[in-house]
């Protein structure tokens, strides 16, 4: 395998909208995140955080709060 032709795996910063930034594996030096672990507690994927946060409105409304 000659050098130069696959990209450098390196570490990479990652930086959230909240401020958080963490360290991770990639091919790019830095990457910028919308939302992160740290600013999303129960986050473990685009699709199904937006499920959960319908799940809280339809509680929400079913008992009133605001
Ligand atoms: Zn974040």
């Amino acid at each position: 395998m000659r050098e130069g032709i696959h990209p450098e795996y390196q570490q990479a910063t990652v930086t959230c909208n909240c401020g958080n930034t963490f360290v991770t594996g990639s091919t790019n030096k830095s990457i910028h995140v919308e939302i992160c672990s740290k600013c999303h507690p129960f986050y473990t994927g685009p699709q199904k955080a937006t499920q959960a946060r319908g799940r809280v409105d339809k509680f929400n409304k079913k008992y009133g709060m605001k």
